[in-house]
């Protein structure tokens, strides 16, 4: 599924939530749940959230800061720093749909937000609806990340195939609809 389908998908359902389960619906919302929707493809080169990424290659970016972070834990005596240091080698070491596809991850981004309810219900709304959409691909995603098992729906189709992109375009209209319902 490309990026712009899983950022409609997710900010148009998970905001439309949020308005449901009377929490704030503004732009912040709004905003975290595009980031919802397109941060478990930051494992993948050519995603549409590491396109604004300036360098050739793009992960080498996540082993960089990495790097950063481990040396100012280690050197700065701050190992909180560690934490971050972990995900962005995990982000780098990952292959597509590997840890950023798993409920490790999801819990991972989530919980700095833990201190707004609209915005953490938002991103993980949106984030899980990611994940929900790639179980309709056939390679299917590591769901228990470490665990090797690639968990998929009993119905997948090829991303590029016709059938994999008409659900992809009904996917987002249905959304768009229900949001469109629900907000009003
Ligand atoms: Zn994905």
């Amino acid at each position: 599924m490309k990026g712009i389908s899983h950022a409609l998908i997710g900010s148009a359902l998970a905001t439309a939530a949020c308005r449901q389960l009377g929490l704030d619906a503004g732009p912040a919302v709004v905003a975290v749940s595009v980031l919802g929707g397109l941060l478990p493809d930051i494992d993948e080169e050519h995603s549409l959230i590491n396109k604004y990424v300036p360098l050739h290659c793009k992960k080498a970016v996540y082993a960089a800061i990495a790097s950063v972070l481990i040396y100012h834990a280690i050197s700065k005596g701050q190992p909180a720093l560690l934490v971050p240091a972990g995900i962005s080698a995990l982000i780098f070491f990952s292959g597509h749909r590997g840890f950023t596809h798993s409920i490790a991850a999801v819990m991972a981004f989530s919980m700095p937000l833990v201190g707004s309810e609209a915005l953490f219900t938002a991103f993980l709304a949106s984030y899980l609806l990611h994940l929900l959409c790639d179980m309709v691909n056939t390679k299917g995603l590591q769901l228990l990340w470490p665990l090797p098992h690639r968990f998929r729906l009993p119905i997948g189709f090829s991303g590029r195939s016709i059938p994999g992109m008409l659900i992809e375009g009904i996917a987002v209209l249905l959304s768009t609809l229900l949001a469109v319902r629900m907000l009003h």
